[in-house]
């Protein structure tokens, strides 16, 4: 339930309405997600495409097309001569079998001659005349086969000049960098002319077909214009269940276009936010209540500035952190948070741990309390105390996971990985600012951060811009912001953060489903992190009467444990001043653009992107649809842009792919007999989906969306407020699955989305309508495009079933072990060859030095990169043998593309995909948490392992895409 960052500042996976395992939920900078689904990308909902009108796009109804003719040269083949002597080069070529029958005809000629030196001239005629019939049925058979596995130039295989045929021709041209060797480095060779073309608009942070089909889906009259008001008037003669639906829909949206009323509410929604918290998590010295008196808050502020000394000699104590996992136990005498007194004149140390009393004290009883001060670091000031501060710890992370803003620990309901029947309570980590714990260790990321933090703390908490009142006048009428330094409270939060990192899981281990699963009963979760009142915790998250649930899937007890000592010695306003910022940061996002500049300076250091653009507000408010109502809005997008045999095209190919990797799978000589026979089970009982959802709810239906949103209520002019009952709705829906069987029906992304995933605990591969476009597929295009794409897609998703995490689950989706011993030792062998390799490539941070991708990290995806594309192309290839004239599948030609043979093109479609750039800063975040390797590799990776990718574009040995080692898999 870690629900926290819709804010654009934190890329997440494409986000959908379907709340139980949205990505959203689960996909902060730091989660804990065991059995989470591994989808085929991770482009991102905030980053996307140019304006549909900018660079020449326009929407044609079936995907991103160039506006008018090509552009000039285009149309004509490439230059390159060294690429005229591969045509009809690699499988194309008659080899083999149709060069022996070739040569058939010349015996038969020979044996001609010797019959007519025997016999009579009748006899000769005769038999010269027999002999002719043979040789002329030989020779049409020859010629039969020679035309049957040759490139049929005529006919339906042969050159097609339909429009949709030139267009797609068209744009491969113009992507194409021809000048580039393929051998060389075919993702420049394939996307060069895309990368020279297009640039990255300002407030972005990269650029890619995956987003610009993402932005088409979106931005066309599909999306955008069903919430456009005049859409009322189309919808006439609907029931009423589809209006209301679309009035839902539009006042979301409105909501959300509506920046000038959300100026004049101003930060006052989240400021109450805040008081409620401190309310649940009171701490003796409060910088935040602004109902304690003047005199209070600057004896806080005082009590801020030792305690923020204390952090500055704690440097040693996080190293402690970091060991803890290994040390029993940190009670040697050392304290987590200790400092010196500053201004008092005493040098003597004290522990500066804070607990909290029953009622807030005047801060005349505070500073007069020794006992405040001589607490010890388990803040045992008495039993009272402690357990008082158990309890606020559980009530605020709590009220705050259900307005989805997470804190150090985040809670899901899925399915339990050894038993996905049903569903199980998952406790897992997070509450990081920065997109990773790396960043924390570097000084210019921080500063800027902790500068974020100070500003957005002073917006919002400095200036009470209530009932009209502007901001000067309030703060001249108000007594804190004087005294009041936000620079100090936000020193405060991030050197806690910094602790929060140095104890944090590294991202690699939370990927993995075994270290992650780590089933502890409540009271075992109780001893392992005392610091927190779980009975209440799992009280205030679950429905009265709910039976207490057994087990929860830890996803680090070592974490907890960490944890643990952090909580006991962090004074209790450091963590009410985390918990505030936490919901500062989460729910900003509902805030007008003006009070969110800190926010967009923090992403421009981050992202690379402008710090003075912001994405246009239409394009934000699409999003703000898509996660909150995506399934809704789906509902009109497949009803304008799913029809016709769409679904059953990309259904076959889907099918096809499961035949291939079955077929693969028995060639495999490495995989034993009861390791093959257990994975051949696990394609078997594959569920595949394709297009959108049809129960729970049913996108089709008006009556079934509506029901299904009933709960969730939309006002036109709170766009604040929708978020917050967008989120709690979501917690709702995610946390009410608990004692319920897993509803298998379920789809974890909206039909719009533009990617795919595999759910390994439910075994099954699904295909949004969303990604069912150009450049991915269309049904006019031949099938060696639509099988570079899509099919290396499904491939992919298919490969997942076996990568190393979908490997520890069974057909039935359970995590469980039925690989041999020996198998699995060459499954992990054959997998630090691709470690080393991906570990090999690097991307270039913004200061230009070579950073490494993390070959572990993005192990499970390179696995399916590379299995993907080497099923499809078996895949296709059968199937174009089964028809070579096209009576069935298309494989027609393309005009202006004669230079290149199918199989070149299955390879070029499939790096297609990937044409993209990306700012350095950006590439840097991802290398840190994104299991994707960058798209270049993604590309150049998967060729460099494929021998007949080098066989049909003619690499020499030892080229750059046709190295010695070769890792392989699937
Ligand atoms: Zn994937």
């Amino acid at each position: 339930m870690a629900s926290s960052d819709t804010t654009p500042l934190l890329a997440g996976q494409q986000p959908t309405s379907l709340p139980r395992h949205n990505p959203n939920l689960n996909n902060n900078n730091n989660n804990n997600n065991s059995n989470n689904p591994r989808h085929w990308s991770e482009e991102t909902e905030d980053i996307l495409g140019p304006d549909p009108n900018a660079n020449g796009y326009q929407n044609t109804g079936a995907g991103y097309r160039r506006r008018g003719p090509p552009p000039p040269g285009s149309s004509s083949l490439p230059g390159n001569s060294s690429l005229d002597a591969q045509r009809f080069s690699g499988r194309d070529r008659p080899t083999g079998l149709k060069r022996i029958l070739n040569c058939c005809c010349l015996p038969c000629r020979q044996a001609l001659y010797a019959f007519q030196n025997k016999y009579t001239k009748t006899e000769k005629y005769s038999m010269a005349f027999a002999g002719l019939c043979l040789l002329l049925a030989v020779g049409f058979l020859c010629a039969y086969v020679r035309a049957r596995d040759s490139i049929p130039l005529s006919g339906k295989n042969g050159i097609c000049t339909s429009r949709e045929c030139t267009i797609v021709a068209a744009d491969i041209l113009r992507d194409l960098k021809p000048e580039i060797d393929p051998c060389s480095d075919f993702f420049t060779f394939t996307c060069g002319g895309f990368v020279d073309r297009e640039t990255i608009p300002d407030d972005k942070a990269q650029i890619g077909y995956f987003n610009l089909v993402s932005k088409h889906n979106q931005a066309s009259e599909v999306i955008r214009s069903i919430l456009s008001p005049a859409t009322n008037n189309v919808q006439r003669g609907k029931d009423d269940a589809a209006k209301r639906n679309l009035v839902k829909l539009q006042s979301l949206f409105e909501s959300c276009m509506d920046e000038k009323k959300m100026s004049e509410i101003g930060v006052k929604p989240l400021a109450d936010l805040v008081q409620k918290m401190i309310k649940v998590f009171p701490a003796t010295f409060s910088i935040l209540d602004t109902e304690a008196p003047a005199s209070s808050v600057s004896a806080a502020m005082a009590h801020l500035r030792d305690v923020n000394f204390g952090f500055q000699s704690a440097s040693i104590n996080r190293q402690k952190l970091q060991q803890l996992g290994q040390e029993d136990n940190v009670d040697d005498g050392e304290e987590m948070f200790v400092g010196e007194i500053q201004g008092n004149g005493s040098d003597e140390k004290i522990p500066l741990h804070v607990s909290v009393d029953d009622e807030l004290p005047g801060v005349e009883d505070t500073l007069a309390s020794e006992e405040h001060h001589n607490l010890d670091k388990r803040g045992n000031a008495g039993p009272a105390a402690a357990k008082a501060q158990r309890e606020e710890l559980a009530l605020a992370i709590t009220q705050l996971a259900w307005v989805g803003v997470t804190t150090m620990v985040d809670f899901d309901v899925d399915a339990d990985p050894k038993n996905p029947d049903d569903n199980v309570f998952k406790l897992g980590e997070n509450g990081l600012g920065l997109p990773s714990k790396e960043y924390y260790q570097e000084e210019k990321i921080v500063n800027i951060y902790q500068k974020t933090v100070e500003d957005m703390f002073a917006i919002v908490m400095g200036t009470p811009t209530t009932d009209g009142e502007d901001a000067a006048s309030a703060i001249s009428k108000s007594n804190k912001p004087p005294v009041v330094d936000w620079a100090e409270v936000a020193k405060n939060v991030v050197e806690f953060e910094k602790l929060l990192a140095a104890i944090s899981s590294e991202q690699e281990d939370l990927d993995n489903s075994e270290l992650t699963y780590n089933p502890r009963t409540l009271s075992e979760i109780t001893e392992l992190i005392p610091a927190i009142d779980w009975s209440l915790v799992l009280e205030k998250l679950l429905t009265s009467g709910s039976e207490v649930p057994n087990p929860i899937i830890v996803s680090s007890p070592e974490y907890l444990e960490k944890l643990n000592a952090l909580l006991k010695d962090a004074p209790a306003m450091t963590l009410q001043n985390y918990f505030a910022w936490r919901l500062i940061k989460t729910l900003s996002s509902g805030l007008a653009v003006e009070l969110r500049k800190p926010m967009q300076q923090l992403k421009a250091a981050l992202q690379g992107v402008s710090a003075d653009l912001v994405t246009p507000r239409w394009e934000t408010c699409i999003d703000v649809v898509d996660n909150s109502l995506g399934a809704m809005a789906g509902h009109y997008f497949i009803e304008k842009m799913f029809q016709g045999d769409s679904k059953e095209m990309a259904d076959s190919i889907v099918t096809s792919l499961r035949g291939s990797f079955v077929k693969g799978l028995n060639q495999l000589e490495w995989l034993d007999h009861p390791t093959l026979l257990n994975a051949t089970e696990k394609i078997d009982l594959l569920i595949q989906k394709i297009g959108y959802s049809l129960e729970s709810p049913d996108v089709r239906s008006a009556d079934s969306l509506e029901d299904y949103f009933k709960d969730l209520g939309i006002d036109k002019a709170d766009f604040f407020g929708n978020q917050i009952r967008s989120k709690t709705w979501q917690t709702n829906q995610t946390l009410g699955e608990l004692g319920k069987p897993v509803d298998k029906a379920k789809w974890l992304m909206s039909p719009q989305t533009v990617n795919a995933y595999y759910n390994p605990s439910a075994n099954e591969i699904v295909f949004p309508a969303g990604i069912l476009q150009q450049p991915f597929f269309h049904g006019d295009n031949p099938e060696y495009l639509n099988y570079g794409g899509i099919g290396v897609v499904a491939g992919h998703e298919l490969s997942h079933a076996f990568d190393n995490e979908g490997r520890l689950y069974d057909a039935h989706g359970r995590l469980a072990d039925w690989w041999s011993n020996s198998t699995l030792e060459e499954f992990k062998t054959r997998s630090q060859c691709f470690i080393d390799q991906y570990g090999n490539f690097t991307v270039k941070d913004p200061q230009g030095r070579e950073n490494h991708v993390n070959g572990k990290l993005t192990l499970g995806e390179n696995l399916a990169d590379n299995g993907g594309l080497k099923r499809s192309y078996e895949a296709w290839a059968a199937r174009f043998k089964s028809d070579p004239h096209g009576n069935k599948f298309k494989n027609h030609l393309l005009s202006g593309l004669e230079d290149y043979s199918r199989d070149q093109l299955y390879y070029m479609a499939f790096a297609r995909v990937w044409c993209s750039q990306r700012r350095p800063a950006k590439a840097i975040e991802s290398l840190r948490t994104d299991p994707h390797a960058p798209a270049k590799w993604r590309v150049n990776g998967a060729v460099q392992n494929s021998p007949h990718f080098a066989e049909v574009f003619n690499c020499k040995a030892r080229s750059g895409m046709n190295p010695d080692t070769k890792c392989d898999m699937w």
